[in-house]
């Protein structure tokens, strides 16, 4: 059995149908604030038969944790929840030091609690920081430049700490790049509650609207056409990298006593124009666009070696950026207005109670 926190948002959704086609039973603790009760009903219908048991909460919330550990037995808990636009943590960072760092404290403390063992951590390529070497490997210096990539860079001392202090337990923090795409049935994509903040969503909002080109934010960098560079990862390739990882710790001594951090990326970047031109092959549709100033804080080039990953899991990405933007359009065109028309078809599914 797996808790999987955070399980209806845009990664964990992926994972938790992987996660169940697998084979594995799987409890989802989710608080929907920025996902969907949608995302949870075409999880179960995606996975062929086995379905997540939902549980709306909080995961900054100890009674409800310890409600939850009382009633499963879990073998492993998977980490995705927490807040993630980096604007918003310049603005507010109170909440995000809570939600991220006080959410994850006290998951941590009442796996300790019930001697629940094995963790796997959603981790962020932003802990590198302005890195200006690439590829970036996992022992490049940690330089997060926002109070979004610093609640990981904490959370991440804090599962050192942890692993040094209980020798039993497997600690697996997986260092996304940058996530795109979409489940290839259509039913499971990107849909954030509010302003997008992230390229891709952006390329794809500015399709078809007049009046709203997408800003390319610099054109000056030291790259080959001048825009930044990434590390595009496709949503189902981090999938796969977390299964991966989970059935390490299950059957191997991997990670016992550290905790240990492990790049999920492709290997080699591509510029915003290149996303660009991808998308526009994918969709057919022209990406009306808009030079803009560089937009502070953003690298030339982040780009992940993924050595580790394939060394230690096995696992290699297998989704090129034509894939990602294939995925995200079929989505886009299944889901014009994201979940949100959908739910209001479907009666909202019956969650398990949460604790009083
Ligand atoms: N970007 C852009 N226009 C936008 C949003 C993003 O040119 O409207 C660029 C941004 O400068 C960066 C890349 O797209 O080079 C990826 O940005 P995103 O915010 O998706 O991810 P980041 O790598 O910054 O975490």
């Amino acid at each position: 059995m797996v808790l999987a926190t955070g399980g209806a948002g845009f990664v964990g959704s992926h994972v938790v149908v992987s996660l169940l086609t697998c084979g594995f039973d799987v409890v989802v603790l989710d608080d929907f604030s920025n996902s969907q009760v949608e995302a949870a009903r075409r999880i179960n219908k995606l996975a062929g038969g086995r379905r997540a048991k939902f549980v709306r909460g909080d995961v900054a919330d100890l009674r409800t944790l310890r409600d939850l550990f009382r009633t499963h037995r879990f073998d492993a808990v998977i980490h995705f929840a927490g807040l993630k636009a980096v604007g918003e943590s310049v603005a507010a960072p109170e909440r995000y030091y809570d939600v991220n760092v006080s959410g994850s404290a006290r998951l941590l403390a009442t796996m300790a609690e019930h001697d629940v063992s094995r963790f796997v951590f959603s981790s962020s390529a932003t802990v590198y920081g302005l890195a200006e070497k690439v590829p970036i490997a996992e022992d490049a210096p940690l330089d997060p430049t926002n109070p979004y990539g610093r609640t990981k860079l904490i959370v991440e001392t804090l599962l050192a700490d942890v692993a040094a202090a209980r020798t039993q337990t497997q600690i697996v923090m997986l260092r996304y790049f940058n996530p795109v795409g979409a489940h290839p049935s259509g039913m499971l994509g990107e849909d954030p509650i509010g302003e997008p903040t992230n390229l891709f969503p952006l390329i794809a909002r500015s399709v078809g609207l007049a009046g709203q080109p997408l800003r390319i934010f610099g054109t000056d960098y030291p790259t080959p056409d001048g825009t930044c560079i990434r590390d595009y990862i496709h949503v189902q390739d981090l999938a796969d990298g977390h299964i991966a990882a989970l059935s390490a710790l299950l059957s191997t001594d991997l990670a016992r006593g550290v905790a240990l951090p492990i790049n999920l990326g492709n290997g080699h970047g591509a510029s915003v124009r290149q996303a660009v031109a991808a998308f526009e092959v994918a969709s057919g549709r022209t990406v009306p666009t808009i030079d803009a100033p560089q937009r502070p804080g953003d690298v030339a080039a982040s780009i992940a070696d993924p050595s580790r990953a394939a060394a230690l899991l096995g696992w290699r990405p297998r989704r090129d950026l034509d894939a990602m933007c294939r995925d995200m359009w079929r989505f886009r065109v299944l889901n014009p207005q994201g979940y949100r028309d959908a739910a209001e078809e479907h009666e909202t599914p019956r969650f398990a109670p949460s604790p009083p």
